[in-house]
């Protein structure tokens, strides 16, 4: 009897896998077909100024709508392409519609792309690079790249020398997601990161979870002696801001200054200097 229970249970958890496999061999056909008619999009979110609440620039954030089942949120279809391989197309995809995009704006605007550690094993990915710049005519000081920890474990040596490639023709490099990796002191310290994204997971803890105002500081003090530029991520509340700006955070990015929306809802703010101006909602500031 248990036996027989057994393998009942065992045939639906077999077709279980099944479904997810054929639900996965879909939707990988599904975001293949999107990349073939140009149906992805991106939303852009603004980064600004620690100290000033200028804006400095926008990240790049792809998106895809799904002919019928609407929006899919990029935590379940970037994984899914880097997976398949096709993060490759994906990211060419999303690199040119950013760079196309950011050289529209005035020159002091900054575009934040973010790259998979998939895209790191394709020794060209320097070429690929400096070919989109020169196509779109953005100057590579207004592109900075954003990668995690997870690209330096893969192949430390070929990130090291991809990366210092990447940065002779001056663009930035980032380190997204910081604090959430395995990233030691040692490899920050042997990468040429220009800066580290405090991850949003220890912005939310602040004023919640007192250890997460001293992990904050000290991620901030590590990044003044690395001269790395330190931006928090997911700043949602003036109170996080101000404990922030306290500890003299030199950008920060999140819900508070702008979601990730399509750039034409930022139109007004892409022309400075007029619009050069603190972009958070005033009170937050006056509450200091
Ligand atoms: P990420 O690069 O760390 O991007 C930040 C994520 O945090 C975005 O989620 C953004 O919408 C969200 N976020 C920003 N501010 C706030 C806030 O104040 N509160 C909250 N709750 N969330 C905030 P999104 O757009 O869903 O992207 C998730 C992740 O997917 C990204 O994390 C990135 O790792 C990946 N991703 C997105 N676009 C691309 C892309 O074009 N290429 C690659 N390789 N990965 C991408
Ligand atoms: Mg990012
Ligand atoms: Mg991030
Ligand atoms: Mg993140």
């Amino acid at each position: 009897r248990a036996k027989a229970e057994g393998r009942g249970t065992y045939r639906v958890f077999a077709s279980d896998m099944d479904e997810e496999a054929e639900e996965r061999r879909v939707l990988e056909s599904d975001l293949r077909q999107a990349l073939a008619d140009d149906a992805l999009s991106l939303h852009y979110q603004p980064q600004v100024d620690g100290a000033s609440g200028v804006l400095v620039g926008f990240e790049a954030l792809v998106r895809w709508t799904h002919p019928t089942r609407g929006q899919i949120p990029p935590s379940v279809f970037v994984p899914l392409a880097e997976e398949t391989g096709l993060i490759i197309a994906l990211g060419d995809w999303v690199l040119r519609a950013a760079c196309r995009e950011a050289a529209t704006w005035a020159p002091s605007l900054k575009v934040a792309v973010n790259l998979s550690p998939r895209q790191f094993q394709k020794p060209d990915l320097p070429e690929t690079v400096l070919a989109v710049l020169a196509q779109t005519g953005l100057s590579p000081d207004r592109l900075e790249l954003e990668v995690t920890e997870s690209v330096i474990i893969n192949d430390m040596a070929r990130a090291i020398s991809i990366l210092r490639r990447l940065k002779g023709f001056g663009v930035r490099i980032s380190m997204d997601d910081f604090g959430t990796g395995y990233a030691s002191l040692a490899t920050l310290q042997a990468f040429p990161f220009d800066k580290m994204k405090i991850d949003r997971s220890f912005v939310a803890q602040l004023g919640v979870d007192p250890q997460a105002a001293v992990i904050v500081r000290a991620v901030l003090s590590l990044g003044r002696s690395l001269r790395m530029g330190v931006v928090a991520e997911g700043v949602e509340t003036a109170a996080q801001r101000r404990f922030l700006a306290d500890e003299a955070c030199g950008e920060m990015q999140g819900y508070l200054f702008g979601k990730p929306r399509p750039i034409g809802d930022y139109a007004a703010m892409l022309c400075l200097p007029e619009h050069a101006e603190d972009i958070a909602p005033r009170p937050a500031r006056l509450a200091r």
